[in-house]
């Protein structure tokens, strides 16, 4: 007889869309670090859904929170004001100390978000001609799978028969500061970049490059945007992962874990002389801004801060790629990452390995082909590590 997974696989398979390919396993309950399928295996979430669970599974502050707001109103649109829009703006604007958010739902619309802000901005502060503003992105990026999004990227599969792309996008190596400075023009708008590129397979820019960059920007009137949608939020070892160069980007784009895994919100952070390019009529959306999302990511926000989660990234972090670092194995090429936010580069395709540490009970998902992927939830304590340390080793080792 079938398994209730196996048979849910299938459903799925045969009336859903194929654009994802994922590892044969079916979750149907999560807390914390570990997670279950329905016939009782459990394994411990090394990829915490591309890092939007950074609070754990099902948090029990973030999930009251949904409860208590789910017995007052979920939804008002921006038609009227709600009360938690307010306590939330202020909230994300301390926590990016900045002076002005404007939330939306998903991380590609937020990234939307940032491009039309800088091209308005662009338009209507710096003076460039209408129709003119140049966005400069970096090679392997990932800011999302909306028509912006994929146009942004240099990845030919991302865009294969989608065309045709949005113009005014230039592309330079990532990490390149002399790329950057010949690509700037007085046409453009925005410097667009992940301070520590995720889905590329957890690459950090060259020490220095952000800051330099960022000075750049500075120099020429464009605006430095940071895209810390999946290294924000503590994944990196520090509340952003621009403050590992000291820099405060001229906008935040934030998502994933801004609502704790548990209920959808994204948004940009910036400062007036930005965020004013909005007036009524010129952005926006249905849920975005709604007091559900609100309150989670109120409380998804909270448990971020009182649970001081960045530094247990950043000590945990570090405490793992010492021991991911020890493993010999000819196939690891690289051990890479900050905080719990770790690549490990091989010389072959990762899948297999994906495949056999979910045997072992760690579900891990390859990325950019040749690289896995270490980031668990940030609430995971030292012996849920070892543990999955044991795991590792005997799977790599
Ligand atoms: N930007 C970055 C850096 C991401 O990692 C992602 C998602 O992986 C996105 C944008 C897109 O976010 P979403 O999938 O919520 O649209």
């Amino acid at each position: 007889k079938q398994t209730k997974s196996a048979s849910l696989i299938e459903q799925t398979e045969k009336f859903g869309a194929h654009n994802y390919h994922p590892l044969p396993i079916v979750i149907s309950k999560a807390e914390s670090v570990w997670v279950e399928d329905p016939e009782g295996h459990k394994y411990m979430d090394m990829l915490s859904a591309y890092s939007a669970v950074n609070q754990g599974h099902r948090h029990p502050k973030i999930i009251q929170a949904l409860k208590d707001q789910a017995d007052r109103v979920t939804l008002t649109s921006r038609a009227f004001h709600n009360d938690q829009l307010g306590p939330w703006y202020e909230m994300v604007c301390k926590i990016a100390n900045k002076e002005m958010a404007l939330p939306m739902n998903t991380g590609a619309e937020a990234v939307e978000t940032a491009i039309k802000a800088a091209r308005r901005y662009a338009y209507d502060v710096k003076g460039v001609e209408e129709n003119k503003a140049e966005i400069i992105a970096c090679a392997g990026n990932f800011h999302g799978r909306t028509m912006t999004a994929v146009s942004l990227s240099s990845d030919p599969e991302y865009k294969r028969g989608f065309g045709p792309m949005l113009p005014g996008i230039k592309i330079i190596p990532y990490g390149d500061l002399d790329a950057l400075k010949n690509a700037i023009t007085k046409n453009t708008a925005a410097f667009l970049i992940e301070p520590i590129q995720g889905e590329a397979g957890i690459i950090i820019p060259p020490q220095g490059f952000l800051k330099q960059a960022f000075e750049t920007c500075k120099e020429n009137n464009v605006l430095f945007i940071a895209d810390e949608i999946q290294a924000g939020l503590g994944r990196s070892g520090k509340m952003f992962a621009c403050d590992w160069e000291e820099i405060v980007p001229d906008m935040y784009i934030l998502g994933k874990a801004l609502g704790g895994g548990v209920f959808p919100i994204s948004c940009v952070v910036a400062n007036k002389d930005i965020l004013r390019v909005f007036n009524p009529g010129s952005h926006g959306s249905t849920f975005g801004g709604n007091p559900l999302a609100c309150a989670v990511s109120i409380a998804a926000m909270n448990v971020l801060v009182e649970e001081k989660l960045a530094e247990r990234s950043h000590e945990l972090g570090e405490y793992f790629k010492a021991k991911l670092k020890e493993i010999q194995n000819p196939k690891i090429k690289e051990v890479r990452g900050r905080g719990l936010f770790i690549g490990v580069e091989l010389t072959e395709p990762a899948r297999k390995y994906c495949e056999t540490l979910k045997a072992e009970g760690l579900l891990c998902k390859e990325t950019h082909e040749t690289v896995i992927r270490f980031a668990p939830p940030l609430v995971i304590n030292k012996e849920e590590l070892d543990w999955a340390i044991e795991r590792i080793k005997k799977v790599l080792g």
